[in-house]
């Protein structure tokens, strides 16, 4: 069934559940006090320190107190199927909306308990007999909760279509000239320290320095590097050495506009200075590992990037869910490594490593995954398999290696033997456990001997 069509049953049921008197008796206790409980839900809003930021007392007098009589009108009056999808669509605009401003749902389900409460109190005078009052409340509870459920089902929809765009923008972003736009920022951090100098030599009292956020690094900084650099360590840094530039040096600064005396003058500069200094570091820190990541491959195998792997197998994990194919997870980890680098050196060891991916690549399918999962560890994501198919291509990989002759630098040639722990997705939401049942089974293979493949559910 349709969640829709789930959500309208549901709605019936309770409709039928309650006498037309309790009913009615709720309605008009709505349309009476309607204003009123508007007015405390948001007076209740507004002085909520997490709902705060969300509400303006001109849009909450403008809009908003209208716009919740309304709906609760709407709500109450519902008499129909109907009416009551009618309701159901406005509820999902309202979820929309909340994804867009990324209202954090537990000031929603603050809001709906507030609301409840305005209702139930109302209630309390309307002179029903006791076992009416009981009914009239849970009748309200459970309307309340078929519309807020509605809404944060339109709310996640809406939410992880806007993660997907960033996603898409994220991968666009990446497409980008780096080393131009490196350049980029490099001069425009210049202009501001020459024109910062200047200013330090000819400023007069009451001159204002221009802060680094509204240079035309700190817009980019606000702006794009975000996104280009979400999660880098460097980011947090740069954003506080700017601050302490802008809101700690730069006051100081300006009150030396007019000071004859240039030794306070040079010594705050240099200070700035130095602050810049850092902020280039940090910045072509950022740049440089970036573009080492060659738009999210590995630089020497060329495979993707383990930081795609939650992007990935959270898609996996969603595809699987929803078609019930199941996937696996392989991870294969070259056994005695650290020999072959030792005896025929680095160089060697990466040549390895290079051959074996792309052994991995040509022998799994195109739909199939190859990332490298560390050093000399690969993480192969088998799509739609179930557990033979699984085992017959993890055997097939641990031969093909056993059978490989590696191609050395110097002309030599080597052979190397690879482990294999194999995971069937066994529909857990946590792709962390996938990975996890992966590793112990590598482990054991390594515990038995090396040069095999051992499956987590053995
Ligand atoms: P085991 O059979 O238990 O897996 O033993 P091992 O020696 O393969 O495993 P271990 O994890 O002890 O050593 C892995 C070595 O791989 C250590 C590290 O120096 C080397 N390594 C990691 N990344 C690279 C790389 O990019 N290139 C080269 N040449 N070696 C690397
Ligand atoms: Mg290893
Ligand atoms: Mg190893």
């Amino acid at each position: 069934m349709h969640s829709g069509e789930s959500i309208a049953a549901d709605w019936a049921k309770l409709f039928d559940d309650v006498s037309t008197g309790v009913r009615n008796t709720v309605y008009d206790t709505v349309l009476t006090y309607g204003a009123d409980m508007a007015d405390a839900f948001y007076a209740r809003m507004l002085t909520d320190p997490d709902a705060r930021p969300f509400l303006t007392h001109e849009a909450v007098e403008k809009r908003l107190r209208f716009s919740m009589k309304h709906w609760l009108e709407t709500l109450f009056s519902c008499s129909d199927v109907e009416r009551f999808a009618a309701a159901m669509a406005m509820q999902r605009h309202v979820g929309e909306v909340h994804a867009r401003v990324e209202l954090p749902v537990n000031i929603v389900a603050r809001g709906a308990r507030v609301l409840k409460g305005e209702i139930a109190h109302r209630l309390l005078g309307a002179g029903l007999a006791a076992s009416d009052l009981v009914d009239a409340v849970l009748y309200v509870d459970n309307l309340i909760d078929l519309a807020f459920e509605e809404m944060s089902s339109a709310y996640v929809a809406s939410h992880e279509r806007a993660a997907r765009t960033d996603e898409a923008y994220r991968v666009f972003s990446y497409g980008q000239n780096m080393s131009l736009e490196r350049e980029r920022q490099r001069s425009a951090l210049l202009d501001w320290e020459n024109r910062f100098l200047q200013e330090m030599m000819n400023g007069a009292p009451g001159d204002e320095l221009q802060t680094l956020a509204d240079s035309s690094f700190g817009l980019w900084l606000h702006h794009k590097a975000n996104t280009i650099f979400e999660g880098s360590s460097e980011l947090p840094i740069v954003r506080q050495t700017m601050h302490t530039v802008d809101d700690n040096l730069l006051p100081l600064c300006q009150q030396q506009f007019g000071n004859p005396d240039r030794e306070e003058v040079r010594r705050l500069s240099k200070i700035v200075q130095a602050e810049l200094g850092q902020l280039k570091f940090l910045i072509d820190g950022m740049f440089e590992r970036f573009v080492s990541l060659e738009s999210g491959k590995d630089a020497l195998t060329q495979l993707l990037n383990r930081r795609f792997l939650p992007a990935v197998l959270s898609r996996e994990i969603e595809l699987s869910r929803r078609h019930r194919k199941p996937f696996a997870v392989l991870l294969a980890d070259i056994d005695h490594f650290k020999h072959i680098n030792d005896r025929y050196g680095h160089e060697a060891g990466d040549r390895v490593l290079q051959q074996t991916a792309n052994l991995l690549l040509n022998t799994v399918r195109s739909g199939d995954f190859v990332f490298r999962y560390g050093g000399e560890e690969f993480l192969v994501l088998l799509v739609e398999v179930d557990d033979a198919h699984t085992r017959r291509v993890a055997e097939k990989l641990r031969a093909r290696i056993e059978q490989e002759i590696f191609l050395l630098p110097n002309g030599q040639s080597l052979r190397a033997t690879a482990s294999i722990g194999i995971a069937l997705h066994d529909s857990h939401p946590d792709y962390q456990r996938l990975i996890n049942r992966a590793d112990d089974a590598l482990y054991r293979a390594k515990h038995e001997g090396r040069n095999r493949c051992m499956s987590a559910d053995e």
